[in-house]
């Protein structure tokens, strides 16, 4: 098997058993590995640190499968990565066949590059790594099997495959797709795993749904970056006296609009609008909200990016400061992989400065249980949000 050598020292990071090589830290290659094939890590002094997916063109060179020596990558290992987090899933939240749930979390679940969503019979998975497409059909035929009776779509068509040198790979890979239609806290959504945005639907949100719905009795809301209305609902639902819901996507809208008629909520006043340019409108309106939702796409999928992502946040926070009326609550979030939940943090914090306005958090807000973060993988905490009250 080829190997990768490290440079001196460069071992101490899969030593805590973090699964990226940096391509900086490779000394030499040794061998021929083809792109997404598995190589062997070791230090320089020859120590094994682990089997990984080897990606030549990206800046992660490799991504670890396994640190245990003994352990051969092949059907055997991803047949049971699949069933352990599966397994996950069905311990912690017991979902029941009409509903949907996040399976596989790519990393966290010792599955670099692999993401697969269930909306009810549907299996969508999300592949985004070079280890992860040369694996695509064990991977397929390990799901189908542990799945019976569900059709598999794949959606790999995420903007990290470029960074990888992969092509979008989109397509129905077994059985035929029904309806997607599943359940989320008593709601019937649907999802579009063809066109909607990532696997077709944000199930990471879950839980700070409901508490948007506990928030909501006789207010105010505005729900920002309404997607396919998810927050719009809950708060309907939980008695909102109005919610004002925006997005840039004409798509995304009727889509909410159909959400709400099928689950016989009140109709309420969208807007397809660009939401920075509809809030400074809002405040030459002197309009005022209760309770607002902020939940805008990946500013900065890389940390590279940070900073231009920071004014965007800092941005849209600053101006929700100004439209909460005294004592609302603003529930906010970042789901960029190169935003820290510190800087998050700060930038919220010099928004509220900046508006002057006196705001508490309440609670620090993460995805949902089936969205878990491995411990030696930090950067699986990509969602963040903040409950703060003013
Ligand atoms: N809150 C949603 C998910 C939001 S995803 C949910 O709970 O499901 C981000 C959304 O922001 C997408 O629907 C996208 O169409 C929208 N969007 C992106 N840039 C925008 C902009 N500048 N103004 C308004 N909407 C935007």
């Amino acid at each position: 098997m080829a190997r990768l050598i490290l440079k001196d020292g460069k071992e101490k990071s899969l030593l805590r058993r973090h699964p990226w090589v940096f391509s900086g830290a490779v000394e030499r290659v040794d061998g021929a590995p083809e792109s997404g094939g598995t190589v062997e890590v070791r230090s320089k002094q020859g120590q094994f640190l682990g089997r990984a997916a080897y990606s030549p063109q990206s800046r992660i060179v490799a991504r670890v499968w396994t640190v245990d020596e003994r352990e051969s990558i092949g059907a055997d290992f991803f047949r049971e990565r699949l069933r352990q987090a599966t397994a996950l899933r069905d311990r912690l939240l017991s979902p029941g066949a009409e509903h949907a749930v996040r399976l596989v979390h790519a990393e966290s679940d010792g599955l670099p590059g692999i993401v697969v969503d269930r909306y009810a019979r549907t299996l969508v998975v999300q592949l985004s790594s070079a280890g992860a497409y040369h694996w695509r059909d064990t991977l397929i035929e390990q799901l189908a099997e542990l799945m019976p009776g569900h059709a598999i779509f794949e959606r790999s068509d995420a903007d990290v495959l470029s960074l990888e040198g992969l092509a979008p790979a989109v397509g129905l890979r077994r059985g035929s797709i029904g309806s997607t239609q599943f359940e989320e806290n008593g709601f019937r959504f649907r999802a579009d795993p063809q066109h909607g945005h990532k696997t077709g639907f944000y199930l990471d949100q879950r839980d700070n749904r409901l508490l948007a719905r506990s928030l909501a009795a006789g207010r105010e809301a505005l729900d920002c970056f309404c997607y396919s209305g998810g927050f719009t609902l809950s708060m309907l639902a939980g008695g909102a006296a109005s919610v004002l819901a925006v997005d840039s996507s004409a798509d995304s809208l009727h889509a909410a609009q159909l959400h709400i008629e099928e689950n016989r909520l009140p109709s309420t006043q969208f807007l397809e609008a660009d939401v920075f340019q509809t809030l400074r409108k809002l405040r030459d309106q002197a309009r005022q909200f209760d309770l607002i939702v902020l939940d805008p796409p990946k500013f900065a999928p890389t940390a590279a990016l940070a900073e231009r992502a920071a004014r965007g946040y800092k941005d849209i926070n600053l101006y929700a400061f100004k439209l909460l009326r005294r004592g609302g609550n603003l529930l906010t979030f970042s789901c960029s992989g190169g935003i820290s939940p510190d800087l998050f943090q700060k930038i919220v914090a010099g928004a509220a400065l900046d508006a002057g306005v006196h705001a508490q958090i309440v609670r620090r807000l993460c995805a949902a249980a089936d969205h878990p973060v491995a411990l030696n993988f930090p950067e699986g905490d990509y969602l963040k949000g903040l409950w703060v009250a003013t």
